[in-house]
């Protein structure tokens, strides 16, 4: 055989193994890796209907049923499909290496191939502590350093805490079906250590219509709980069934399944639980209740143990009862504010709900109730309002809330000088299109407010004042400030200036359902129209694709560097914590 023909021959068996005409879909997919120990749901899709007898799966070569110790379901045919699917819950495999997984339809084959791997034995972190700053782009963050300690001659007053730690990395964050990833399959993969789809959270997203039958992968929740006993917390300043504090305990093809997300964080038996969210604990029969069903989540948790608090005083008098070890805090019926209305303009929500706690302070509870737990614990704490700032293209609020991400950061270094053995990460989801420009000096010539952008030299540094002990500027309102602007956009006017009468509403709806510039902020000084570069069905600014930052410190750390995919992040978690000899089969 020719060197020529030899390879046109190895590329047709690896055209056949590798996709070109695939006779089923194989869950995990292709590449996943897999914690050795962990459970997932085993799923085949074949392409149309298939007599059973023809059917045949195996992995390394061995019939599926002997290899994963009980044979999958048959689905003659799926629901919403003509064509047959084979099913099986809850696979533990028991050998490290290289699984090659088959299914035939007896004229076709599919292959995926997995990688089980082992998490390490020794166990090097008592706690860990997860900031997911939602949305956090590198821009955010120089921004928030700017603001918050401050720049001359180029260089800052100091560097953020999430700055000052030893271990960082580049993140990719891509999905299973997009380079565009959102907070649910991001979140996921953090928490599984499995790729997900757009609005997926612990499942890979297969083809029939029921959201809650997808193929599931274990959660992170779930992993410690049953080997360590570990206690777990969940802290946000956004509602806690969204889609990052969902992705601790959700198996969901649709992040929206907010009543089957309390229904999930109820049987996850999470520790502490705080952010906003209320609405979806009640059912719609009591006022402010959101629920389709007659359960109600509050009480639930009132008679599981929980302590149930709602405003920043009964978290804080609850949190320092020695005794306390559950804590439920439902802050707001949605989205909690940013800390630019709570703290300093009193606007967003806040006349209606004036109690909510910061994160700084939220975090602090969570942590004093947590360390009471002997077996250590793991703390997801998300910023959540930098994304949901950004979108509507108010880099004001979402800056400001990554420096109250910041503050959080720093609170739990706190708590790790005196607990050596805790790993801290502080990473985003993904990005979002903003870039600092330069700076906008009221002050400079020009009619218009594009001759005030001062760039390169021309920009020199803004003027804001010093930082308050908090570490935020008092005012956003100077005469020279940060030149921000996005990538990416609808129809808006560009005011060239921060948001205090509320946050930025862009665009809104025209009659023909597509989304126009809001003619509220034509009338203010200096506002330009911008046509927007999006389809005209978007009415705010979109994620972008670029990697995130991973800062790390603590047990464990030493693992965090280079460019890691998202996934090695769960990877970190799960040596750190030595969930190896608990999850070997014995
Ligand atoms: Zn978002």
């Amino acid at each position: 055989m020719s060197m020529l023909s030899r390879a046109a021959l190895v590329l047709a068996l690896v055209g056949s193994l590798g996709g070109v005409s695939q006779a089923a879909t194989i869950y995990p997919i292709d590449r996943a890796a897999i914690l050795l120990g962990s459970r997932f749901d085993f799923k085949v899709e074949f392409d149309g209907r298939v007599p059973p007898e023809r059917v045949t799966v195996t992995v390394n070569g061995v019939e599926h049923a002997a290899a994963f110790g009980r044979p999958a379901q048959f689905v003659d045919k799926e629901e919403g499909h003509d064509a047959s699917a084979l099913i099986l819950r809850d696979v533990v495999l028991s050998q490290p290496g290289r699984y090659v997984i088959s299914a035939s339809d007896g004229r076709t084959t599919s292959t995926v191939s997995w990688e089980v791997y082992q998490a390490a034995d020794v166990r090097k972190a008592r706690n860990v502590i997860l900031f997911i700053g939602d949305g956090m782009s590198a821009a955010h963050r120089t921004a928030a350093r700017i603001l918050s300690r401050g720049i001359r001659e180029g260089k800052y007053g100091s560097a953020l805490a999430m700055d000052a730690m030893p271990r960082m990395a580049l993140v990719g964050t891509a999905g299973v079906d997009s380079i565009i990833t959102d907070s649910a399959n991001s979140a996921s993969a953090y928490t599984t250590g499995h790729k997900s789809s757009v609005n997926a959270l612990g499942v890979y997203a297969d083809r029939t219509p029921n959201t809650l039958d997808d193929p599931r992968v274990e959660t992170i929740t779930r992993l410690v709980k049953r080997t360590h006993g570990m206690a777990v917390g969940v802290v946000t300043n956004t509602e806690v069934e969204d889609a990052t504090p969902a992705a601790m305990v959700a198996h969901t093809r649709r992040r929206a399944d907010y009543d089957p997300i309390v229904r999930m964080f109820h049987e996850s038996g999470v520790d502490v639980l705080m952010g906003g969210g209320a609405a979806h604990f009640r059912p719609s029969s009591v006022p402010g209740g959101k629920r389709a069903d007659d359960v109600d989540y509050v009480a639930r948790f009132r008679d599981g143990g929980y302590a149930v608090v709602t405003t920043e005083q009964e978290m804080k008098a609850a949190a320092a009862r020695p005794e306390a070890r559950k804590l439920l805090g439902l802050f707001h019926p949605g989205n909690m504010d940013g800390v630019l209305d709570r703290k300093f303009l009193r606007k967003g929500t806040v006349e209606q709900y004036p109690d909510q706690p910061d994160l700084v302070d939220m975090v602090t509870s969570a942590l004093q109730i947590l360390s009471r737990h002997e077996p250590g614990f793991l703390l997801m704490v998300e910023s959540g309002l930098i994304d949901k700032f950004s979108h509507p293209l108010d880099w004001e609020r979402a800056v400001m809330d990554t420096i109250m991400l910041d503050r959080a950061v720093e609170a739990a270094k706190g708590f790790a000088a005196t607990h050596a053995d805790t790993l801290i990460l502080v990473t985003a989801d993904h990005t979002h299109g903003l870039s600092i420009v330069g700076t906008i000096d009221d002050g400079a010539a020009g009619a218009q407010m594009r001759d005030k952008v001062g760039t390169y030299a021309q920009a020199g540094f803004p003027n804001y004042p010093p930082p308050t002990s908090e570490g935020y500027p008092p005012t956003l309102e100077v005469s020279k400030r940060l030149a921000i602007f996005f990538s990416d956009f609808p129809d808006h006017y560009e005011t060239f200036r921060p948001k205090l009468d509320g946050p930025f509403l862009p665009s809104t709806q025209a009659a023909d359902g597509t989304y126009v510039a809001n003619e509220q902020y034509r009338a203010l000084p200096g506002a330009t129209l911008r046509p927007g570069i999006l389809p005209r069905s978007a009415n705010q600014g979109v994620h972008t694709g670029e990697d995130v930052v991973l800062n790390a410190m603590g047990p464990g750390s030493e693992a965090v560097a280079g460019f890691m995919d998202n996934t090695e992040v769960f990877r970190v978690i799960v040596d750190a914590l030595g969930l190896g000899a608990k999850l070997r089969p014995r």
